[in-house]
């Protein structure tokens, strides 16, 4: 969505759609799914930009890093962004203050492409890690079964990656 600063008054701009967005543009690897993105919010004019507020539902389902099952999770989200236009000379002492709880767009021209603040705040919204549940078992390291749901005779001897970098340790050091 492009929204034109230049035509926003005294009243603010007020939007809210929903966005579909693909999965892979996201470049985040434990993100296996997006639902469709509802949003909305609005923009005010005030004496340094505008003021940028708004809110955001989905549902996305990541990977499990343990078992690499789907561990859905509903996200709710808000976003609130200072926008200066470039062009205009920043009022000092009324954004430094700003800056310290809100981020700051700097935007050359007048139109505001709002597509780059979702695709943002749906990054920031993908964590590292997302168990499918907390007590996730995982999977053997062994034989790869998946241990929530079968069960091996597997002895539990910890990663084996890490018995070959202790040999290979071990090597260099004699
Ligand atoms: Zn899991
Ligand atoms: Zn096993």
């Amino acid at each position: 969505m492009e929204i034109r600063l230049d035509q926003i008054g005294d009243e603010p701009f007020r939007w809210q759609e929903t966005r579909s967005i693909a999965v892979e543009s996201l470049q985040r690897r434990q993100l296996l799914a997006l639902g469709d993105i509802g949003w909305g919010g609005e923009i005010v004019r005030t004496s340094f930009g505008f003021l940028l507020s708004a809110r955001l539902g989905y549902a996305q389902i990541l990977e499990c890093p343990r078992c690499l099952g789907p561990s859905p999770v509903e996200v709710e989200a808000e976003i609130e962004l200072l926008i200066q236009p470039k062009s205009k000379e920043p009022v000092v002492g009324e954004l430094e203050l700003e800056e310290a709880d809100l981020g700051v767009l700097y935007l050359k021209g007048e139109i505001l492409d709002t597509n780059p603040i979702l695709t943002e705040q749906i990054q920031l919204n993908v964590p590292m890690r997302q168990l499918c549940r907390q007590d996730c078992t995982g999977l053997c390291p062994q034989c790869g079964i998946d241990r929530n749901v079968e069960s091996c005779d597997c002895e539990d001897v910890g990663d084996p990656r890490w018995d070959a970098l202790t040999a290979l340790r071990d090597r260099l050091e004699n």
